[in-house]
């Protein structure tokens, strides 16, 4: 993944070397920042966003529990991060918005108080990047996972659902244990136990035929996990939010993980033993081949999922 040359900030579309922050903003120095992950795909018709109202509602969301008060709409959004590709000339790739307080204050107590006395922040910078992103050939990689020492952020400690930049430093402590420890990701549990999500990705369990996956409340409510839902449905599938032991993982079918990044992976083998036949099975690869087409415009009935560039320009 490399970064383009040019990038979106406050309404102009800048070069990247141009697109400076202060080191003593509270958004670099606590992660008060907001951001998300999107990806564009390659399509008949050209460049194609996935999910983009999905996210940037997400991302809008959360930079109000971060009080920060964003002055552009879904819309003005969406036209800014479609007129960035263009100027970029890619056709796929990955974007990656941002929203952070970019004025240099030391202290917890930046911003300034409302007539309710409630914190707020006014200036608030948005910055969109895209980079490219390489298909790896080969669909069938699957994953090695471990469950990781490190427990998912407690949904009493902060907002948990919202893409807070400083949730990752447990997910990167998770991440790199997992790695270090000879795996490819890291499965992390809430903090009562039950298997939670990835390190940036949700998981969905196959017991005979069904779907499992862990509800909201401690894990990010991804835009890939409801498209799954959505598709599961139309698919006939039953899909069941419920909370999962991790005994449930070991006696699964079937265990993936899915994200905007690494779109669904089969997990064939978690802390060394093997799940299901310890190959990649029937339903997982039913999902991951019906998603690769979602996403690259070959459904027409998911056709309102995605945005076309040319639409925007
Ligand atoms: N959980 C976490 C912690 C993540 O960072 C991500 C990636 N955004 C996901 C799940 C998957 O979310 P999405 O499908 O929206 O990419």
């Amino acid at each position: 993944m490399a970064l383009s040359k040019f990038v979106w900030k406050d309404g102009k579309i800048i070069r990247l070397r141009n697109a400076k922050v202060n080191i003593f903003s509270p958004s670099v120095q606590y992660g008060w920042k907001g951001f998300e992950g999107i990806r564009f795909y390659d399509t008949e018709y050209g460049p194609a966003v996935f999910c983009l109202s999905g996210h940037l509602d997400r991302l809008l969301d959360t930079a109000e529990s971060l009080r920060m008060k964003v002055r552009y709409s879904v819309k003005e959004l969406t036209e800014a991060v479609c007129r960035l590709i263009l100027r970029n000339e890619m056709r796929q790739g990955y974007i990656r918005p941002d929203v952070l307080y970019a004025k240099a204050e030391l202290g917890l107590r930046f911003g300034v108080k409302n007539k309710d006395n409630r914190r707020e922040l006014n200036k608030i910078t948005v910055a969109i990047a895209v980079a490219s992103w390489d298909e790896k050939p080969g669909s069938d990689t699957s994953l090695k996972a471990k469950i990781s020492p490190f427990v998912r952020i407690h949904p009493d400690s902060t907002i948990v659902g919202a893409k807070i930049s400083g949730h990752y430093v447990n997910s990167i402590f998770a991440l790199w244990e997992a790695e270090e420890s000879g795996y490819d990701e890291a499965i992390l549990l809430d903090y009562q136990g039950y298997v939670a999500e990835g390190s940036a990705e949700n998981l969905f369990v196959v017991k005979e035929g069904v779907l499992l996956t862990p509800p909201l409340g401690t894990i990010l409510p991804g835009i890939t996990r409801g498209a799954i839902m959505q598709l599961a449905i139309d698919n006939k599938y039953e899909v069941v939010e419920k909370d999962v032991y991790p005994e449930e993982l070991f006696d699964a079918d079937e265990v993936f993980l899915c994200g905007t990044a690494m779109e669904i992976l089969p997990v064939t083998s978690i802390n060394g033993k093997l799940i299901g036949s310890g190959k990649p099975g029937e339903t997982t690869k039913f999902f991951t081949e019906l998603y690769k087409n979602v996403v690259r415009g070959r459904m027409s009935k998911y056709d309102h999922w995605l945005t076309y560039v040319k639409d925007y320009t």
